[in-house]
């Protein structure tokens, strides 16, 4: 109670200070319009996903996203979501923002890669960092300043947008034991992997996921890979095919945020920050969701289809696979001075990062194994 009374003692004598200060203090009552608040400016922006609508958890992250910015911004800025569906373009997002016929996407950048390979090393590399190291690279290690740079050309900037995490190698109707088993396998599979995969005679297919069961069904395609039980198990492939192999290729997967670089320099500075904070919970947030998923999915894997084989590629095959990957960066990194920066940031962030995740999250686990 004394405290309160000092604490209004000291507000009143401030504000006596204050209107001694100021000139005109108290004089004028205020008229309606001086006391109204003013109008603010709502801002009605629209977002083209890659995904169609209800996709699991990646379209369930952009809803939330959406919701938050709203809450967040107190209804001054309104984002509309347009799924596939509706675009009929899920890989023209990125044209779509930098034209500004979109404000925002949701979407990966390694389907860039046609148009600016460098754009890969946003979404996942082979033999790339895991999902904490990435993370660590984009806010700390320099990545975030590498992507803005690659992707300023393109009138957007990117932001990370949820993680799979490692995805699995894929699904085979067949047990892969050498080298020689992969000769003339045809496979879907896209993005760098698939030309990685290529070099060891793999007949590399990309087929539309609506089509997937059905070709591998058919045996159109001998394997496929997809993302991991968290989404897998949906699709129905352990119906099909009896070999689930772990992954090297899609190691940290990064969804992706874009924004129409004049719709969000027009921003105020408080929607900015609102944007860009609610765009990094949902990341943290997809994260997590997938990880959750794929240990519900791989838990009833085991259960519910226990003839499914869970294998590891042998190591002949992982070491083919690792100098394939190598080779094919370098001679794209000699052509390509934007791809090569991007690929010397990350080597040299995975060769100080590494040891770390070695020494703690791997060390960890190693020791722990029966839980
Ligand atoms: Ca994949």
């Amino acid at each position: 109670m004394f405290l309160l009374r000092l604490r209004n003692a000291t507000l009143l004598a401030l504000l006596t200070l204050g209107c001694l200060l100021i000139a005109g203090c108290g004089e004028k009552p205020q008229t309606a319009a001086e006391t109204a608040p003013a109008t603010k400016t709502v801002y009605n922006w629209k977002l083209a996903m890659t995904w169609p609508s209800n996709f699991p958890i990646f379209s369930d992250a952009v809803d939330h996203f959406a919701a938050s910015v709203k809450t967040m911004s107190d209804g001054q800025l309104l984002i509309q979501i347009d799924s596939a569906n509706k675009t009929k373009a899920p890989f023209g997002v990125l044209d779509m923002v930098n034209a500004g016929q979109y404000e925002m996407g949701h979407t990966a950048s390694y389907y860039w890669k046609g148009t600016e390979p460098s754009t890969m090393f946003f979404t996942t590399m082979p033999f790339g960092m895991t999902a904490p190291e990435q993370y660590a690279w984009f806010y700390y290690g320099g990545g975030m300043e590498l992507m803005q740079k690659v992707y300023a050309k393109h009138g957007v900037y990117s932001f990370p947008g949820g993680n799979t995490g490692v995805q699995m190698g894929g699904w085979f109707r067949k047990e892969i034991k050498t080298l020689k088993d992969l000769k003339g396998l045809k496979m879907r599979v896209p993005g760098f992997a698939g030309e990685v995969l290529a070099q060891l005679g793999v007949v590399v297919t990309n087929i539309a996921p609506g089509e997937l069961y059905t070709s591998l069904e058919r045996g159109n395609i001998d394997a496929l890979e997809w993302v991991g039980p968290a989404l897998d198990l949906k699709m129905g492939f352990q119906k099909i095919a009896p070999f689930y192999y772990t992954g090297w290729h899609e190691p940290a997967s990064e969804l992706q945020f874009l924004v129409n670089r004049q719709a969000f320099d027009a921003l105020p500075k408080n929607l900015q920050e609102i944007l860009v904070t609610a765009m990094k919970a949902e990341t943290l947030d997809a994260y997590a969701h997938m990880f959750n998923d794929n240990a519900v999915g791989l838990a009833s894997l085991r259960t519910e289809f226990p003839e499914v084989k869970l294998r590891t590629f042998p190591k002949e095959i992982l070491d083919a696979l690792k100098q394939a990957n190598q080779r094919l960066v370098d001679e794209t990194a000699a052509k390509d001075p934007l791809f090569k920066e991007v690929l010397d940031s990350q080597r040299a962030y995975l060769a100080k990062v590494r040891p770390w995740s070695i020494v703690s999250d791997y060390a960890y686990m190693k020791d722990n194994q029966e839980n």
